[in-house]
């Protein structure tokens, strides 16, 4: 114990996980075979049954983020286009981490109620990595409109994507359909103030934490 491991960059830190004994969990990155980012969720905790707290966590990851085992890397998981994804992966992990062992992970939906505007937005796949946002009545006000385009940016944002050729539009750069990063992160790009200040309180928490998370036995 106490050993430090070669495990790659680490990209994102849970200091204190209410689920697990307050234990700090990190997520590691990789290049593997091709390239391909592999990510790995490791602890240096002793505490008992670490290694299935940590398990748990990757399927969470694996579910909500349709991550695949990487190519070459024993134990780690990949985007199937085998890119970083930085951003959403780091999204992804502290999701993650937030369930409790034991409870159920689904994949979410691909519509968020907005529910101060009374509406459902839904995000429908257009190939090539690209997505569509609209309300389900294609209702087409102003306010609706605007507010569709906002919750675009916001994605565009939180999954680090371009912008499609129309307002609503969005794509990612590596051309794969991500469709289960698009449900994670809808909900969050309603309130992107909220998730941007959640994601710097996290990096904070990071840099204070990093030579004792390092360490820990
Ligand atoms: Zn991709």
């Amino acid at each position: 114990m106490g050993r430090l491991l070669d495990l790659g960059e680490r990209v994102e830190l849970v200091s204190m996980d209410p689920h697990f004994h307050d234990i700090s969990i990190s997520l590691y990155r990789e290049t593997g075979e091709g390239g391909a980012s592999g990510y790995l969720a490791h602890s240096y905790s002793g505490k008992e049954s670490t290694t299935e707290r940590l398990a748990f966590v990757m399927r969470a990851m694996a579910v909500m983020g349709g991550m695949v085992p990487a190519p070459g890397q024993p134990g780690r998981l990949a985007f199937s286009c085998g890119e970083e994804h930085r951003a959403a992966v780091k999204r992804l992990f502290l999701e993650a981490c937030k369930k409790a062992p034991g409870s159920e992970v689904a994949a979410l939906p691909m519509s968020i109620y907005d529910k101060k505007n009374d509406f459902t937005i839904d995000a429908v796949a257009t190939g090539g990595g690209g997505y569509r946002l609209a309300t389900a009545d294609g209702g087409a006000d102003d306010k609706v409109a605007r507010r569709v385009d906002g919750v675009t940016r916001g994605l565009i944002k939180l999954a680090e994507m371009e912008p499609g050729a129309e307002p609503g539009e969005a794509r990612f750069a590596c051309g794969t359909t991500h469709d289960e990063l698009v449900r994670l992160l809808l909900g969050r790009s309603l309130n992107v103030r909220a998730a941007m200040r959640e994601a710097e309180a996290a990096a904070a928490r990071g840099v204070l934490a990093a030579p004792s998370a390092q360490q820990q036995t």
